[in-house]
């Protein structure tokens, strides 16, 4: 479990990336695999991601997430323009 965990953890190269869910305490929820696709609800790991769009919610910072799909990306543009 440990050694699989490790593993997942270093195939996120996006330094960034781990950095902001860190702060939104969503890093344990990407690896855990409990962050779905915002548009389809595909769950996201890190070979999925398509958009990732940070949203504050009162005083927290939340990060949305949406797969790589076309469709998905496209439903993120749409409600960007909303
Ligand atoms: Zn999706």
């Amino acid at each position: 479990m440990f050694g699989k965990r490790k593993i997942e953890v270093n195939a996120i190269q996006d330094s960034d990336l781990e950095e902001a869910l860190k702060k939104t305490d969503q890093f344990e929820d990407l690896i855990e695999g409990n962050i779905k696709c915002r548009s389809c609800n595909t769950i996201i790991t890190e070979k999925n991601i398509g958009v990732i769009q940070p949203e504050s919610i009162g005083m927290k910072l939340k990060i949305t997430f949406y797969c790589e799909k076309i469709d998905c990306v496209d439903e993120f543009k749409r409600r960007l323009n909303e």
